[in-house]
């Protein structure tokens, strides 16, 4: 999987370094290697986008080092990518030396993880699930304001889930915890991997089942019910939040509140 590059191979550029990506002029170097001054660097393919390779080069420029968060906007697939490119050069930079013997390692040529000289351990990339739900009460969806996030947007509650914990319980408990909340008629709707710094979101649809609001105010600046028609600022397209907001959004209408 990763090779030395003769200068020749083309395709979409990811140089990554530390949780940021080469962005010229805000977009994804694409052509030749050589054309970017990549001849003998080392590079690992890492998929495909529009039938053309998309690499991956653990390297910093002195330049225009951006966020992923910056291609939130770009096809779904290629931020996938990006994310995938950022999150293995993360990996790689802090898996050289085994956490078993101290030994040096070495990256797999036959799938990502790295693999100690010595001991033989084996290591992958971590990901870090975490439940994202949008809680329906009648006309009503529950939002909140997350201490982490800035300008006044309102989102639906998630959390991270704990070991030995099925994505069940994880929601049961992140809503009681941050909410008060009892829900029911849980129902799976879709995932997404999540690149800060290495998440896969799971989201839910539930339905309110009981319990009076009350927030945990160290996670949530505010939470309230709010009207599908009256909503406050919320995420931005193509975030799985939002998403779940306007599912939420379309049962209410479809049953004419
Ligand atoms: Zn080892």
């Amino acid at each position: 999987m990763e090779q030395r590059l003769q200068g020749d191979e083309s395709g979409w550029w990811l140089l990554s370094y530390a949780g940021k990506l080469w962005l010229p002029k805000g977009e994804i170097p694409h052509g030749l290697a050589s054309e970017f001054g990549l001849r003998n660097e080392s590079a690992h393919r890492i998929g495909e986008w529009q039938s053309e390779s998309v690499w991956l080069v653990c390297k910093e420029q002195a330049r225009e080092m951006a966020s992923v968060r910056q291609l939130l906007d770009e096809d779904r697939g290629l931020f996938q990518l990006a994310g995938r490119a950022v999150q293995l050069e993360e990996f790689y930079r802090a898996h050289k030396f085994c956490g078993y013997c101290g030994n040096k390692m070495h990256v797999s040529d036959r799938e990502w993880a790295c693999l100690c000289n010595h001991c033989r351990q084996r290591y992958y990339p971590q990901i870090a699930p975490c439940i994202i739900v949008a809680i329906r009460r009648e006309d009503k969806i529950l939002l909140a304001q997350h201490n982490r996030h800035r300008g006044g947007i309102y989102t639906a509650l998630a959390g991270f889930v704990e070991v030995g914990e099925t994505l069940e319980q994880a929601v049961a408990r992140e809503v009681m915890e941050e909410s008060n909340i009892n829900v029911t008629n849980l129902r799976y709707i879709s995932s997404q991997p999540w690149p800060f710094p290495h998440s896969l979101m799971v989201a839910y649809l539930a339905d309110y089942a009981g319990g009076d609001l009350k927030i945990d105010k160290s996670e949530l600046l505010d939470a309230d019910w709010f009207h599908y028609d009256k909503l406050p600022q919320l995420p931005p397209p193509g975030t799985i939040a939002r998403r779940l907001i306007e599912d939420t959004i379309a049962l209410c209408r479809s049953e004419q509140y």
